[in-house]
């Protein structure tokens, strides 16, 4: 019989890990806690049902080519940032095609997770859920926790000092619903990641005054990025991560610094960070206006709450402060795992690849979604849940001895912020999005040969080298290969100008390079190869 498979949460990682059971032919059981689909973007409907919304901004940081599953484009026409809307509508598009839904037991909560008495022989988990009050129990054979990392607010009020005699209102930007609130109050927005920006934004245009204040500055991009390409498709190419990759550090981070401070230098906007961290990018299309325009003022770490103000570091004067929304993010927790399972020793949960607990003795769990690269995560999450469908499975590549001591040893030490299982975010930001998809589908067999495609198809070979690391590059080959995955790189640029290139100038030049240029090209590459 086939194998079963407990999936909790139906979000991006969960519909894509029940899409990966279903090709490997594995049995698939998603639980899904609410009434639907969608997880974080089902956003309105979070707002609809009068629960706090997650996010302002509702529209992806990621471009639709970059954050598509690998063999299900994004329609050409929508447009190439989403509004969360349409996220949600591709999302449904996909449980449609694959036939995900039937899958999945809406309105049931994952409650607890362990390991099955036979765990040491069969690897088995028992699993009980919760539907309406009643509680049943179940044994499957393996499971992929997608439960999302955005529920538990990190907010550590006890580094603030005097903030409990701030009288001022103060929240979570988890708690956070629409802009009304700060209507003519002066705002101070604490923490500076992309949730803390975009209220900043919305909280100026009604807002007396806002000020944002970060320890550690930030680099800003735009989603409009060089020449007003999506900026996913510019900086996530293959070619850009060899050049950041084979740079030493201190080059790397003055090339990320150059290429950032070439929309407006940072050091003038107050943004400019510390060389001391590594950061990841942040993306706004706004904050550099608002700045200039007075509407954002950017200031130091707070040094001390006041009764009604704020005194930051190196600033003697106090700002007066009405609303304080904290911005300082989530904790990740797995309230339904024993802690034996993800265990946690001196802060650092250990997991290989940010996917299997590495103690396990037999590899059937996995959690998706954890890691989340400066990239999208629709790509990350679908190839971990295709090498975790075939972990599972016992067809990977990786399912040899060396794959299973590499298990057994703590490769990836995740570190810890506090104490159940939650992990903050900042360090294992630091993996390169292209690298670890690369990474995950050599194991699977899916990378992609640039080299050996330049002999076949050296135009689809230069499309991938120099081109977006367009997702449906690792359905090319290997197991899971896709027929329209050559037709679908080699349009990718036709689905993005489509929404825009709404209208064409008579005799306007064609927006794809001329046949010279294309052969002047290969000409040049052939002529740099053979020169070696
Ligand atoms: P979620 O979307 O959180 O889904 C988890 C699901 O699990 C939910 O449906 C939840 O109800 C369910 N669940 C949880 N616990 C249980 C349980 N115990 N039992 C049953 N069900 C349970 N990523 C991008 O790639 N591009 C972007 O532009 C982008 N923008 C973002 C903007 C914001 C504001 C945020 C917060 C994130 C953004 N992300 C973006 C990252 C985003 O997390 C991913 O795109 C994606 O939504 C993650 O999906 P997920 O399935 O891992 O988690």
């Amino acid at each position: 019989t086939a194998m079963r498979v407990a999936v909790v949460g139906a979000g991006v990682s969960g519909l894509a890990a029940t899409k990966c059971c279903l090709d490997e032919g594995l049995e698939p059981v998603c639980f899904e806690r609410s009434q639907d689909i969608g997880g974080l973007w089902r956003y309105t409907e979070h707002i609809e049902a009068g629960r706090p919304s997650l996010y302002p901004s509702v529209i992806s940081n990621t471009s639709k080519e970059m954050s598509a599953f690998s063999d299900f484009p994004f329609p050409e026409h929508f447009p190439v940032f989403l509004p969360n809307a349409l996220l949600l509508d591709y999302l449904r598009r996909f449980a449609e095609r694959f036939g995900l839904r039937e899958h999945i037991s809406f309105g049931t909560t994952v409650v607890s997770i362990r390991k099955h008495p036979e765990f040491a022989t069969t690897g088995q988990w028992s699993v009980v859920t919760e539907t309406g009050g009643k509680q049943t129990s179940h044994v499957f054979d393996a499971v992929m926790v997608c439960s999302g990392n955005f529920s538990e607010p990190f907010l550590p009020l006890q580094s603030f000092p005097g903030m409990e005699r701030f009288r001022g209102q103060y929240f979570h930007s988890r708690q956070y619903k629409n802009p009304d609130m700060f209507q003519g109050k002066r705002v101070l927005v604490v923490g500076m990641g992309n949730s803390g920006v975009d209220i900043a934004v919305e909280a100026s245009r009604v807002a007396a005054k806002v000020t944002i204040s970060t320890t550690r500055g930030a680099w800003l991009l735009s989603r409009v990025f060089e020449r007003g390409y999506p900026w996913d498709m510019i900086l996530n190419t293959r070619f850009m991560t060899l050049i950041k990759t084979s740079l030493p550090a201190p080059l790397s981070w003055w090339l990320i610094n150059y290429k950032a401070n070439q929309w407006f230098n940072h050091e003038n906007y107050g943004l400019q960070p510390d060389k001391r961290y590594f950061l990841v990018p942040l993306l706004n299309d706004d904050l550099p206006s608002y700045i200039l325009t007075g509407r954002i003022t950017i200031k130091p770490g707070v040094k001390e709450f006041k009764d009604n103000s704020v005194l930051f570091h190196n600033c003697p004067e106090e700002e007066p402060i009405d609303i304080v929304v904290f911005s300082t993010g989530y904790i990740i927790s797995f309230p339904f795992l024993e802690e034996s399972v993800v265990r946690v020793e001196n802060k650092h949960a250990s997991l290989y690849k940010y996917v299997f607990p590495t103690h396990l003795q037999k590899p059937t769990l996995a959690v998706l979604g954890l890691i989340r690269p400066f990239g999208a995560i629709m790509p990350v999450a679908e190839m971990q849940a295709r090498w975790v469908s075939r972990v599972f499975k016992g067809r990977g590549a990786n399912m040899s001895l060396p794959f299973l001591q590499a298990l057994l040893t703590p490769i990836f030490l995740l570190p810890l912020f506090l104490l159940r299982f939650g992990l903050t975010f900042d360090e294992v930001l630091k993996t390169e999005w292209l690298v670890y998809l690369d990474t995950l589908a050599s194991f699977i067999g899916a990378k992609p040969s640039v080299l050996g495609l330049l002999f076949t198809d050296p135009w689809l070979a230069l499309t991938i080298f120099f081109g977006p690391c367009s997702p449906y590059q690792f359905r090319l080959g290997g197991p899971g290969h896709w027929l329209g995955a050559r037709q679908a790189i080699l349009t990718q640029w036709d689905r993005v100008l489509k929404p825009t290139r709404t209208r064409v100038p008579v005799g306007s030049s064609s927006p794809f390079p001329s046949l010279l240029i294309v052969v002047g090209f290969l000409l040049l590459l052939a002529a740099v190869i053979f020169g070696f």
